[in-house]
């Protein structure tokens, strides 16, 4: 089975692409979007969560920066909603992290 953190970098290359042909007009990213995609993917691994990691909008850690954020919160603005047409299992297996951590009473931690 695919790994939590593999999935999520499939889906945030997904989102970016989307988001970059649409506003950017490239089809290959332009170099902000690779830039943002690098940046994601880099805190993706880093993530200290692992396979138990909450999607990145519930995260109670916000590792990334401020202008990061905006960025890539627009991406998911923007392509979000298309992503249950397109890829409906990956949206499915999203909501399905969202509750499982929703109801999980465990709190996380940052880890030191
Ligand atoms: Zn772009």
């Amino acid at each position: 089975m695919e790994k939590r953190i593999e999935r999520d970098e499939r889906i945030v290359k997904l989102m970016i692409q989307k988001y970059c042909v649409n506003f950017h007009n490239s089809d290959i990213l332009c170099s902000e979007c690779d830039d943002l995609l690098n940046y994601s993917v880099k805190h993706l691994l880093e993530c200290p969560f692992e396979e138990n990691k909450p999607v990145c909008s519930q995260c109670t850690i916000y590792c990334y920066s401020k202008s990061y954020r905006n960025k890539i919160k627009q991406v998911m603005r923007f392509a979000g909603p298309k992503m249950i047409y397109e890829h409906p299992k990956d949206t499915i297996l999203y909501f399905f992290d969202k509750l499982r951590y929703r109801f999980r009473s465990v709190k996380i931690n940052k880890p030191n």
